[in-house]
């Protein structure tokens, strides 16, 4: 091991996820696997070569650095990868070079676009966003006049590839309204658009939530992230998907695993602060692991005195402070630990399991933040 710490992505369970996905979403219905975010932490060239072994062909990434990414991990001609957010007019022609579709959410993108792609001789893939209630990015529906006009007197370097919206919340029902307004605004400018529909190749407005919670916003395309990790968005889509399918259990299965080894081992006395400052005090004779884990690795100082890491398939629990490289564990009641035992700080060890949802109920964090906070360069190892 050279690194402290390292991620184990499950081979089998990214299978699994996919053939969940595809199988909800039948032959039409294109799944777009969405990847920013280092692949929601998972690091973007291992999960891609995961999904893409698995059949996915549709990336969808935040900005022009992840899909450069995704172009180098997969082959060129095979996958399409569009960028849903930021792309920098220095950016636009390495884009359209190489066929990556981009959204374009104001006028200025898409008059750089045209002008980037006429030096070019070639077309910008375009996806037109559609601002319809998340008050974030795109175009006001009363702008799509004049931007399809635009569009139609450059078809030679613009080609539209999708009409999309996002929705601000799909995932609660507390947004029940305000989803099912945008969903009613984005028809109406599908219906406005209809007769132009050759240009227009697809539609999109669902994330993950709404696949679930909303299936008839799945349209011509779904954007998923969080699923193919094995997470349902929040515990509410979970349990609506079980109860309508009658299920009792999860049918994903959590993809990563986190692990790391004891660096060293120690007892200290009773009467004794642990660490920095006086969080942990002990009350008795403490035998202590120290593990090369810390908050620049992405394990969260709120787990401070409340993680629990697994060793040789017991859970035992985090005390003191959480430092910037290390923490302490406490093993007083383990029957045998040795300096380089295994340490399961996310996944399975014998019949005990750390799931990425005991970080939420600890510390009010949703999954994606916590998995997105996992480093780059941590190493990521595929496994069966
Ligand atoms: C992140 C993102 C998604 C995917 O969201 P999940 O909840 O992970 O499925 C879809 N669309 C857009 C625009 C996004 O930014």
């Amino acid at each position: 091991m050279t690194h402290t710490s390292y991620i184990e992505l499950s081979e089998k369970a990214v299978q699994n996820n996919i053939e969940f996905i595809q199988k909800m979403l039948g032959d039409d219905v294109t799944f777009s696997s969405v990847v920013k975010g280092n692949a929601y932490g998972h690091g973007i060239h291992p999960y891609c070569t995961l999904a893409y072994a698995s059949g996915v062909r549709h990336f969808s990434v935040s900005d022009a650095n992840e899909a450069y990414e995704v172009l180098k991990t997969l082959p060129h001609q095979d996958v399409t990868i569009m960028i849903m957010g930021m792309i920098d007019t220095s950016q636009l022609a390495w884009a359209i070079e190489n066929g990556i579709e981009f959204y374009v959410f104001e006028k200025d993108r898409l008059q750089r676009a045209n002008e980037e792609a006429q030096k070019l001789k070639k077309q910008a893939k375009i996806h037109i966003e559609i601002e319809t209630g998340m008050n974030r990015t795109g175009f006001e529906p009363k702008e799509l006049s004049t931007v399809l006009q635009y569009i139609e007197k450059n078809t030679s370097h613009l080609k539209v590839q999708g009409i999309c919206s996002h929705l601000a919340g799909a995932e609660s029902i507390s947004n029940y309204k305000r989803v099912t307004d945008q969903q009613k605004k984005f028809t109406g400018v599908l219906k406005k658009i209809g007769n132009q529909k050759p240009m227009v190749t697809k539609a999109h407005l669902a994330s993950s939530a709404a696949t679930i919670r909303y299936p008839k916003t799945r349209l011509d395309l779904v954007r998923i992230g969080i699923l193919q990790f094995g997470f349902f968005p929040t515990q509410e889509i979970l349990v609506h998907y079980l109860s309508k399918h009658k299920l009792v259990a999860s049918p994903l299965q959590r993809v990563i695993s986190w692990k790391t080894q004891i660096m060293d081992i120690r007892t200290v006395k009773a009467g004794q602060f642990i660490g920095y400052g006086t969080s942990y005090f002990t009350n008795h004779v403490t035998k202590i692991a120290i593990i090369p884990v810390g908050y620049s690795s992405g394990y969260n100082r709120s787990l401070s005195n409340r993680g629990k890491v697994l060793i040789r398939g017991k859970r035992f629990d985090v005390i003191g402070t959480i430092n910037m490289n290390m923490m302490a564990v406490d093993v007083t009641h383990a029957e045998q630990v040795e300096k380089g035992d295994e340490v399961v700080l996310i996944g399975q060890q014998g019949e005990q399991e750390i799931t990425v949802s005991s970080f939420n109920d600890a510390i009010q964090i949703i999954n994606y933040e916590l998995l997105t906070k996992l480093p780059e360069n941590l190493p990521r190892i595929i496994t069966k």
